[in-house]
């Protein structure tokens, strides 16, 4: 059997290490932000508020939530944009440690799976009532094609491995019978969401001190036996989410370029006033991009694709984007979707769903979010809703 896999996070160091320097480029994983580092910086006035940096915008790559990050600060000094992005990385760690992960025994999620199956529930944080909530509305408008309970199935493609260093030479393909057993655990319509006003007592496996649940009205999750959540589909939604709020909070800061893999959060503006140019990977080739984005201020960009994770064997190619209905990758003549809109968390869940139900309904289902959609398909044609053409220039 042959197995061939990919960590695109490898790839995408060793193609930043080569950017690094490089004036207008950049990387990114399914899209690239195209503000350079040092491009274009210290020339024209700076806008009011804003010292000058004639040693351009502050820059740096480190790892979180298991991508690369990429971040280009703006600020009236350089101590200002260092701190904010020691913030953003702080806050990427917290987010995946309190929230997200449902490895590590520290995160809500992992809490509220452990106790899947019980009589108690779980008391979720504001945080992820908010985010659950939001999930289960694009469940329904997805047709259930996006499914954070799919926990058990993703687990059983061992997908969190195809993108770690552990490699995945014993890879195997799951049985039909597997298959079939961990799907029977999942479906968002067998969850149950009480609301709560979490005064009351604090509990058990869920400080509210700790966990962020402060005397307001919260949710309290039932999740059915065997049933576990996945929210990697969303996880850097709210990580864009938050990361605008941290920079809003900082008056200093006029413009940055936060890229956490496949979502690109663009905020304020360059100095020189001249727009953000976020690319677009090629799924034929990722080192390449099929166009580029140019974008005034606040922008969220997510990508989901089938080339971001993913195992070959024997030539056939699967990839992390489940389809609810049989278990298995999304069978679909799409390679790459990116969407284009304010809110991240929206944007990171729809790039998923749109995978999975294609152009033409993936296209309905963004325009009811107000969102804007570019499609690539696998015979190389683009597909986009109106508004992304505005801003879309193809390579
Ligand atoms: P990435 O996490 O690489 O940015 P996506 O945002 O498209 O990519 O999310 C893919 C992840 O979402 C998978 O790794 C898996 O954890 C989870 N997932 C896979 N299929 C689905 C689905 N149909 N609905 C919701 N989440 C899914
Ligand atoms: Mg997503």
């Amino acid at each position: 059997m042959k197995l061939f896999f990919r960590t695109v996070m490898t790839a995408l160091a060793a193609a930043i290490i080569l950017c690094c320097g490089c004036a207008d480029t950049g990387a990114g994983r399914t899209a690239q932000s195209e503000n350079g580092p040092g491009a274009e910086d210290g020339k024209g006035d700076s806008p009011p508020g804003v010292g000058k940096n004639s040693a351009g915008p502050w820059q740096c790559v480190d790892t979180a939530m298991g991508t690369v990050v990429q971040q280009t600060i703006y600020a009236a000094d350089q101590e200002t944009a260092q701190d904010v992005s020691a913030q953003a990385m702080e806050l990427l760690r917290e987010l995946e440690r309190e929230r997200i992960s449902w490895r590590l025994e520290t995160s809500e999620v992992y809490r509220a799976n452990a106790l899947a199956g019980s009589e108690e529930g779980f008391l979720l944080s504001e945080e992820l009532s908010g985010l659950l909530e939001s999930c289960l509305l694009l469940w329904e408008r997805s047709e259930g094609a996006f499914d954070v309970t799919l926990g058990t199935v993703t687990r059983l493609w061992d997908i969190d491995r195809w993108a770690g260093e552990s490699g995945t030479e014993d890879f195997r393909i799951p049985g039909k019978a597997a298959v079939e057993q961990a799907l029977s655990t999942c479906g968002s319509d067998r969850l149950r969401l009480v609301e709560e006003d979490s005064a009351a007592e604090p509990e058990e496996g869920n400080d509210p001190a700790e966990s962020g649940v402060s005397g307001e009205t919260h949710l309290r999750l039932f999740l059915p036996e065997g049933m576990q959540l996945d929210l990697g589909a969303v996880g850097k939604g709210l990580a864009m989410e938050k990361l605008i709020t941290l920079l809003e909070e900082r008056p200093n800061v006029s413009g940055a370029v936060i890229s956490l893999g496949g979502s690109i959060l663009t905020y304020g503006g360059k100095p020189d006033g001249t727009p953000w140019r976020v690319g677009i990977v090629d799924p034929f080739d990722t080192s390449e991009s099929v166009g580029i984005l140019t974008l005034e201020g606040q922008w969220c960009v997510s990508t989901s694709g089938d080339y971001e994770r993913y195992v070959e064997v024997d030539g056939v190619r699967y990839h992390h984007i489940l389809d609810p209905k049989t278990g298995a990758p999304a069978a679909s003549d799409v390679r790459g979707v990116t969407i284009l809109m304010k809110d991240g968390l929206v944007s990171d869940g729809l790039s998923t769903a749109c995978y999975i139900l294609g152009p033409e309904k993936g296209m309905t289902l963004a325009e009811e979010y107000g969102a804007e959609a570019l499609f690539v398909m696998s015979d190389g044609k683009i597909e986009m809703s109106e508004g992304m053409k505005q801003c879309f220039m193809k390579r």
